[in-house]
């Protein structure tokens, strides 16, 4: 049985004593939060994590990632929490542990093939530390070694999962050993008598194979010499997995693709992988259509190599495989491969993140030396440094989203009508801001409600096209609509003064205005109205008989204050319901509402065209803006007295400025909100009773 003692021999290869120790403790500290507990066969529990640190041991990790593979079922399974392995061992073996356990808490439900793509990629991405990664497939990799105790069912949905998901993630990542040994474990688990059935007859033909194998092996080698070609040639056994797929995705039997010899050369350059090919091509004839060049053209995981299939003696198939050193490293190890050999490096190689770079580097310059490694390079970026983040939503399907997506990215990727009447959000079932940016793994619900509009501001946090387009295109329109319906109230305001309205108007007398006028169609032209592009009153008098007679209405158009964008409040005199009021209509604005009284106004009081009588509605609501001024003895606590009376009076202050200041008074400007001339005269005489008070007054411009 596997010991502590044993790990620790094995490790002095190449950890120092110090980081030795560190595993050591932290094997200490999992032996005894684990105590007591036992795995299906009867073992103690201890006996996985060690196995898992074994596993990572094979391919040189480093000492924190075996610290973790140690302690990596602990909070799952224990009572201890995160910050006391942090406080024992440091953050970073902390956070490694931690996001073992994410993953193990997924819950992968969907059998759809693109689903189980993108769970892989959440995988991915919620690993922000590559190592996360490979401490997982470790685990994964025992606890399919140890299947057997486990119900048949059980087994069976293990392995589903670990074909869907983790064999494919090694597979991303190169790492082709584990890989292998994951599909056969799995083949065993899902279909153990077919698994059996192949095995035995490998076995039956291994005798016959042997002899056969060995003369094909040196026939090659010898020729390899002959030729001064560098290489070494290895018989290769295929595995189970690979076996069965062929089988059922080519419709082979199982006799022709057993009865084919398969064998590998691994030599020292890209020039000689095209050398030997060539050579052996010469040698034995090759068969047509086989040959593939994955050298040129990698596999999307990074796979190199040259495949040909040839004719031996007796006309036996012979595949030969021809790659170098460092592809046959590659294609066995992937991103391992970095961890095996190069531990003692430079700082930069201790980064995680930075030796999966290296990893991707290194395979970048071997495709550089012959082929095209662009869609390569992409698929491993994406998957390493992820620009992408996965959700669930509430039915468990997986979305992606860009890095910094925000729940009302996710309702627009949803559907545009969710976005549109999305009003809140509830993130891994907590309330959460719509502003808040996504992470991986999150399950988010949208709460809409009918009726419900996009809000401006969310601009400011969307990030994807879709969100930010379907926001604009509403505004937009809302726009639209608001301007289009101030214009139809203003030429229907002008077109009292002929005594008629839009809707009596003949339909005819219409389009011919219209078509003289090259105006759209009539909604067109009321949005020049209610933009201030056109003057209702000139409209009004060349839709009606020009010769008619002009009558000033007594009636003014109501404003409600709910008119919308188009219409707005001067600010200049901060008109407020109850205050006698004009509209003024300028270019693009739409209708700008001042006082009756106001300066700014006094030269277009001539321009009758221009200014439109309005009054209040009377069922007006609203808060409105307007600006006091406020001369006070200059005592302590003057200013928070008199934000206290506004208070009361139930009005909130947007601003306070201090305008001049002695040693006995002070001038102070204050705006504030307030819902009329009612409400305003109620702070007011709030105001006006504090014993510091001078003088109290409204500014208007
Ligand atoms: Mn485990």
């Amino acid at each position: 049985m596997p010991t502590i003692d044993a790990l620790a021999n094995r490790l002095n290869e190449y950890l120092d004593t110090d980081q030795i120790n560190l595993v050591r403790r932290a094997y200490y500290y999992a032996e005894q939060a684990h105590d007591g507990q036992s795995r299906r066969s009867g073992e103690p529990y201890i006996t996985h994590p060690l196995a898992v640190a074994n596993i990572l041991a094979e391919m040189h990790m480093d000492h924190q990632s075996l610290m973790a593979a140690m302690l990596h079922d602990v909070i799952e399974d224990t009572a201890i929490a995160k910050n006391h392995i942090d406080k024992q061992f440091g953050g970073t073996v902390a956070d490694l542990v931690d996001g073992v356990s994410k993953l193990t808490h997924l819950e992968f439900e969907t059998k759809a093939e693109e689903q189980a793509e993108n769970f892989q990629k959440m995988a991915l991405a919620m690993a922000q530390d590559i190592r996360v990664i490979l401490v997982k497939l470790s685990d994964r990799l025992h606890n399919m070694r140890t299947l057997g105790p486990l119900r048949p069912e059980k087994r069976r949905r293990i392995a589903r999962e670990t074909l869907d998901i983790y064999a494919p993630i090694a597979l991303r990542l190169g790492l082709n050993d584990f890989r292998i040994e994951l599909e056969d474990l799995c083949m065993r688990a899902i279909h153990p008598m077919r698994a059996e059935r192949i095995e035995s007859a490998i076995n039956q033909r291994r005798g016959n194979r042997k002899q056969l194998v060995a003369r094909i092996e040196q026939a090659l080698s010898d020729h390899l010499m002959a030729e001064s070609l560098p290489g070494r040639v290895m018989g290769r056994e295929k595995h189970l997995a690979s076996i069965y797929n062929k089988m059922k995705e080519q419709g082979k039997s199982l006799s022709e693709i057993l009865d084919v010899y398969a064998f590998r050369i691994v030599t020292n350059s890209v020039d000689s992988c095209y050398r030997i090919l060539g050579s052996v091509h010469n040698f034995y004839k090759p068969m047509p259509n086989r040959f593939k060049d994955y050298i040129a053209i990698p596999k999307v995981n990074g796979y190199q190599s040259l495949h040909t299939t040839l004719i031996g003696m007796n006309g036996v198939p012979i595949e030969v495989q021809i790659r170098t050193e460092d592809m046959e490293e590659m294609a066995n190890n992937g991103i391992a491969a970095h961890w095996l050999y190069k531990t003692n490096e430079g700082d930069d190689a201790s980064i995680p993140q930075s030796r999966a770079r290296m990893w991707v580097q290194g395979l970048l310059e071997m495709q550089n030396q012959a082929g095209n490694p662009l869609e390569f390079i992409e698929n491993v970026k994406i998957d390493l440094f992820p620009d992408e983040i996965y959700v669930f939503t509430p039915k468990g399907k997986i979305m992606e989203l860009p890095k910094g997506a925000t729940a009302v990215d996710f309702a627009y990727a949803v559907h545009t009508d969710v976005g549109n009447a999305c009003v809140g959000c509830m993130i891994n079932k907590k309330v959460a801001p719509l502003s808040r940016p996504l992470e991986s793994g999150d399950s988010i619900k949208i709460i809409t409600a009918p009726g419900a509009h996009p809000n401006g501001a969310w601009l400011s946090f969307v990030v994807t096209g879709k969100a930010r387009s379907a926001i604009r295109h509403y505004l937009k329109n809302r726009r639209r609509n608001d301007s289009e319906e101030l214009g139809r109230r203003l030429l229907d305001k002008a077109l009292q003064d002929f005594n008629t309205s839009i809707d009596q108007l003949d339909e005819d007398l219409i389009a011919d205005y219209l078509a003289e006028d090259e105006a759209e169609n009539l909604s067109g032209l009321l949005e020049e109205i209610g933009l201030g592009h056109r003057m209702a009153y000139l409209v009004a008098r060349r839709l009606v008989n020009p010769e008619a007679e002009q009558v000033h209405a007594e009636d003014a158009m109501t404003i409600g204050g709910n008119e919308g964008m188009v219409l707005s409040y001067a600010k200049c005199c901060r008109p407020i319901p109850g205050d006698p009021i004009v509209g003024v209509i300028s270019a693009g604005k739409g209708m700008v509402i001042h006082y009756d009284g106001c300066r700014n106004i006094s030269d277009l009081k001539e321009d009758q065209d221009r200014l439109i009588h309005l009054k209040w509605d009377k069922e007006l609501h609203g808060e409105f803006l307007v600006e006091l001024r406020v001369e006070v003895k200059n005592q302590r606590g003057v200013i928070a007295k008199i934000a206290s009376a506004i208070a009361l009076a139930d009005a909130s202050i947007e601003s306070i400025n201090v305008l001049e200041k002695d040693a006995s008074t002070g001038q102070i400007q204050l705006t504030i909100a307030v819902s009329g001339r009612l409400h305003l005269s109620d702070v007011m005489k709030r105001v006006r009773k504090m014993k510091e008070l001078i003088k109290v007054s409204r500014v208007r411009g």
